[in-house]
């Protein structure tokens, strides 16, 4: 839905009209005045069945006067890419909506198939997620008692065998509900298997080798899974951002977009950057523990990594930096491609925080001048999210194989 609110710019004092696609929940907005090129932030807030609100500190709600000629409309869209060229038009011109336009563009099929899992994310996020939230964090302090009652709550709950079922395995297929939206079934399973067979065979190869290593894991690891379910939770509950991402991702894929004629005004850069960042973070010292595994298996000796480098664990989980420890990934040809994904357009530097969001432009600014269209971003945090479903795979086989040497 479209809605059509007259402001005032609180810079210029100039009236404008705001064509908004209300898309429900917190949105978070940001676009340049059409007359002063100021910087306008507003929120709007909507639920269904509700009149919607919207707070601005830059802009003032008002009537349009009859003599207001020339008005110019802005088309602002938090959820979906708008056209450039419909972003700032005259507002007596009748137009499509910018919904319509990007249909005209993406093509029905695809667009059907990205409303229906934007339609899924909002309802899980509603129906499910909090549920699943109270029971990680229950998981994550040990309490399996308190994970299996959360679990019991969510819907579909009470129909769970929890005495045929290991509880670790009804909350993992409850996070999978989660993020099956937005991933790639087949790569994400892929990348499990292949971390199952390397754990299978350092077993086989020296079960004392991984039975020591689970005594040096254990609290850097039960650390390490409540970080990777933090990081995953936080993300897979801010669904707006992932409904962008999802719109983001289609686009540049679909030949004849130009995706840099396209825009989302969303205001989300501060917290998406944190998000990204620890998903960077725990993707990566993910890599100090499979490295270990890996050791075992493939070059006999807990101690070798992939790149010939010998190191201790905690040097490997601790004393070391990300960019030391990516070689590792060699030993995980399918878990490279998860990890490669996430960076495919951005650039190290969001770790330094020498990066800015450009309201003007939407593009991310870098020290060194260069920019990136704000949607790449977006794109690319989405391969984050689905990096972290593969960290939470790799600390449930943990937790099974510690389980089967009995060294818990
Ligand atoms: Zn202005």
């Amino acid at each position: 839905m479209v809605s059509r609110i007259a402001v005032q710019c609180r810079q210029c004092g100039k009236h404008l009209v705001l064509r908004i696609t209300i898309s429900g929940g917190h949105q978070p907005f940001l676009f340049a005045c059409p007359y002063c090129r100021s910087e306008l932030r507003g929120r709007l807030s909507a639920s269904p069945g509700k009149p919607f609100g919207l707070e601005s500190e830059d802009f003032d709600v008002t009537d349009l006067q009859d003599n207001d000629t020339d008005v110019i409309a802005v088309a602002i869209n938090t959820d979906f890419p708008v056209s450039l060229s419909s972003i700032e038009q005259s507002a007596e011109e009748i137009s499509i909506t910018p919904f319509i336009a990007l249909v005209m563009e993406l093509g029905d099929d695809v667009t059907m198939e990205v409303m229906a899992n934007v339609e899924a994310l909002r309802a899980l996020r509603e129906e499910i997620f909090p549920h699943v939230r109270r029971a990680s964090s229950y998981f994550t302090r040990g309490d399996l008692n308190g994970t299996r009652n959360a679990l019991q709550k969510a819907p579909g709950g009470d129909a769970v065998d929890f005495s045929a079922l290991n509880v670790v395995s009804v909350l993992s297929h409850a996070m999978g509900l989660l993020y099956a939206p937005i991933e790639d079934q087949s790569l994400r399973t892929e990348a499990a298997e292949e971390w199952a067979k390397t754990l299978g065979e350092a077993l086989r190869k020296d079960k004392l080798a991984v039975e020591s290593l689970f005594v040096e894991f254990e609290k850097p690891l039960s650390e390490h899974r409540a970080r990777a379910f933090d990081t995953a939770l936080n993300m897979l509950g801010a669904v707006d951002s992932l409904i962008s991402a999802l719109f983001a991702e289609r686009m540049s894929i679909t030949p004849g977009i130009d995706i840099d004629r396209y825009r989302v005004m969303r205001d989300d850069f501060d917290a998406l950057k944190i998000r990204y960042q620890d998903a960077f973070e725990v993707a990566s010292r993910t890599l100090a523990f499979t490295g270990r595994v890996a050791n075992i298996a493939h070059r006999g000796d807990v101690r070798e990594h992939a790149d010939g480098i010998a190191c201790s664990f905690n040097q490997a989980l601790n004393r070391t930096t990300a960019y030391k420890r990516e070689p590792w990934l060699a030993d995980f040809p399918v878990a490279k491609k998860l990890y490669d994904a996430m960076k495919r357009n951005t650039r190290n530097d969001i770790g330094h925080r020498l990066v800015r969001y450009d309201f003007e432009s939407g593009t991310l600014k870098y020290e060194d001048g260069s920019a990136e269209n704000y949607l790449l971003f977006l794109e690319d945090y989405l391969h984050a999210v689905r990096l972290t479903h593969h960290a939470l795979d790799v600390c449930e086989l943990l937790w099974y194989a510690n389980e089967a040497v009995g060294s818990k």
